[in-house]
């Protein structure tokens, strides 16, 4: 989840490496630190904390240098600690890393035998020490070699002693982006790094190598041969990654929620009928299909719940959503005639990825859902389904989630169709219910006073519920983890039925349990559930659909959500949610785009 960055050209490098890197702590901000060519000799500077820390202290010194490579570090292996911060350097290598060197006490233990010392916890450390081990000259003979013996994954930006101005990069399961404008040439572990110089850039493939040396960008294959690039064109604009008058990125992002939403949907209907066409996915492909995994991790995996409700419901066909790091390592039993959805943001999710590359080999076709065009899971799937929420920097997930959701209404409808389940008519009026729901979003969006005002009164609060049935119920799992992750107050969300079990015995007047009741055929349910909670004294909060009525006496407070309940609620539901997660935040003074220990594209295991 590291952001690295490399530059070699005529600008100073410092600004080039302390924006980039500005642009990627969202993946990360443990540490931060560069590594600069300066006099024919490389000079390590590295900070704990936050990127700003590293900024203050390169003050204007360092203008002189050309080249360098920088880092924002997650940390997972040792202490996020000054001496743990990347870059490392062993003999004549210094580098900086995204991903784990799983081998690394194997390797460690060798490199020991060999006369390297260690001075950190990390895995990286580990690496540098390899390369620097396998060179004899060549910095791209000792890398590829290197990499021969790292298990793990890992995207670096490595400079020599002894080549100055110059910056090599390779990559294997961790992301890695490269570009070169009329100054020089860049490296980067995603786009957002680059996009302020230049939209055009290249991705390379796993084994690949880059070398950028005094400017020049080349490419070589996994034989060292030079190749020709492969130039992509970027869809995204740096304007998109701003702020945009916005104090926070989550702030924005939940406000992007209506366009993006559109910008999704649109493409993928023709004459009032789900198609994915655009995408190249096959008519008919969920004609013969007898089950489907959805596998994912985080928020994606939640939208996958959603989406089980939606496909089972709709299309009748069975759903199985499994957390991606458990589905990889449990010898899964996968049908005949199966088909899978791996559901990612980044695209670089790594035990998604693991998910994706078992799925495949043992013959299911994968359908990716991605926002980030061009990354791993998009590359590796059969047929990807790109959401156009656009640039998403808060470590919290918002449009992101939204638009994953809106696939999955797609995927519902247009399997039901393909399977017989409904008829046209029936499609074309599902297809408007989704669209009615689209133009409502706004509506929701200017209820932010009132959310606001109840997520005031959680400034306190350590604890609390979310509770719902059905389809309500997968939203309170997405309620609840936005609420920990950015207001750092304990949630859980539980099947409304399920409180009795044991939960409710956590329930006091000091647990506030918000309870989502906007599945019709359910409500009655919800509302008994509700009211065992107000017994036990818990405040309660109904977020209730405005077509339905629930008797005073079943919470203490409650916020209208415009329009019907039922199948559609979802879309609308969680922009509430979202926001009680942000203002809750930002009433208790955290720092809502990046909250501690977290990071947004988690491409390690
Ligand atoms: N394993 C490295 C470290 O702990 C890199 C971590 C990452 O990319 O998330 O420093």
């Amino acid at each position: 989840m590291c952001g690295i960055v490399g530059y070699s050209g005529l600008k100073p490098v410092r600004q080039v490496l302390t924006d980039g890197l500005a642009s990627l702590e969202y993946r990360g901000y443990d540490s931060a630190g560069v590594a600069l060519w300066e006099n024919d000799a490389v000079t390590v500077i590295r900070q704990q904390g936050r990127l700003s820390k590293l900024v203050e202290r390169l003050g204007l010194m360092h203008e002189q240098s050309r080249c360098g490579i920088g880092h924002t570090r997650w940390a997972t292996h040792g202490q996020p600690s000054e001496v743990n911060a990347h870059p490392h350097r062993q003999g004549r290598v210094t580098l900086v890393h995204n991903g784990i060197i799983e081998n690394y006490l194997q390797l460690r233990e060798e490199l020991e035998k060999k006369g390297y010392h260690f001075q950190t916890q990390t895995d990286t450390e580990i690496a540098a020490a390899l390369i620097d081990s396998c060179y004899t000259g060549s910095p791209l003979e000792a890398i590829r070699k290197a990499c021969a013996g790292m298990e793990g994954a890992y995207a670096f930006a490595i400079l020599f002693d002894g080549h100055p101005n110059c910056v090599y990069g390779v990559r294997l399961g961790s992301p890695l982006v490269a570009a070169v404008d009329e100054t020089g040439a860049y490296l980067a572990s995603d786009l957002a790094a680059i996009l302020p110089y230049t939209d055009r850039y290249l991705l390379p493939e796993e084994g690949e190598l880059l070398a950028l040396e005094n400017g020049r960008l080349t490419c070589y294959d996994s034989d060292l041969q030079p190749m020709e690039p492969v130039w992509k064109q970027a869809h995204w604009s740096v304007e998109q990654a701003q702020k945009e008058g916005y104090r926070y990125f989550m702030e924005k992002e939940i406000h992007e929620q209506p366009q993006a939403l559109r910008r999704t949907i649109s493409p993928r209907i023709e004459d009032g009928l789900p198609t994915f066409g655009v995408d190249g996915l096959p008519a008919g492909f969920f004609q013969k299909i007898r089950r489907l995994y959805i596998t994912a991790c985080g928020t994606a995996l939640y939208c996958g719940m959603v989406g089980k409700a939606l496909i089972e419901k709709i299309a009748r066909l069975p759903v199985e959503v499994e957390v991606a790091s458990e589905f990889r390592y449990r010898d899964p039993i996968l049908e005949p005639d199966s088909a899978a959805v791996i559901i990612s943001q980044s695209g670089e999710t790594a035990d998604s990825l693991a998910a994706l590359r078992l799925l495949k080999a043992r013959g299911i076709p994968v359908i990716a859902i991605v926002n980030v065009v061009g990354s791993s899971i998009a590359r590796e799937a059969d047929y990807c389904l790109y959401t156009y929420a656009g640039p998403e920097i808060a470590v919290a997930t918002t449009k992101a989630y939204s638009v994953q959701v809106a696939m999955m209404y797609l995927i519902a409808i247009l399997a039901a169709g393909e399977r017989q389940v409904v008829d046209q008519e029936q499609q074309r009026r599902l297809i408007e219910g989704l669209e009615e729901a689209v133009e409502l979003t706004p509506k929701v969006l200017a209820m932010k006073e009132e959310i606001r005002s109840y997520a005031r009164g959680l400034r306190d609060t350590e604890s609390m519920f979310y509770i719902g049935r059905g389809l309500d119920y997968s939203l309170a799992l997405e309620g609840s983890l936005k609420l920990k992750e950015i207001s750092y107050i304990h949630a859980e969300a539980y099947a409304a039925g399920e409180l009795k079990h044991g939960t409710l015995a956590l329930v006091t007047p000091h647990t506030p349990v918000v309870a989502l009741a906007t599945q019709p055929e359910l409500l009655s349910k919800t509302v008994s559930n509700m009211r065992e909670v107000m017994a036990r004294g818990g405040p309660v909060l109904a977020l209730v659909t405005e077509d339905l009525e629930i008797d005073a006496g079943a919470c203490d407070q409650r916020i209208t959500i415009p329009g019907k309940g039922g199948i559609f609620a979802p879309l609308l539901v969680v922009i509430v949610l979202q926001m009680i997660g942000f203002y809750a935040a930002e009433e208790r003074g955290c720092d809502v785009d990046k909250p501690r220990n977290l990071a947004k594209s988690v491409t390690v295991e």
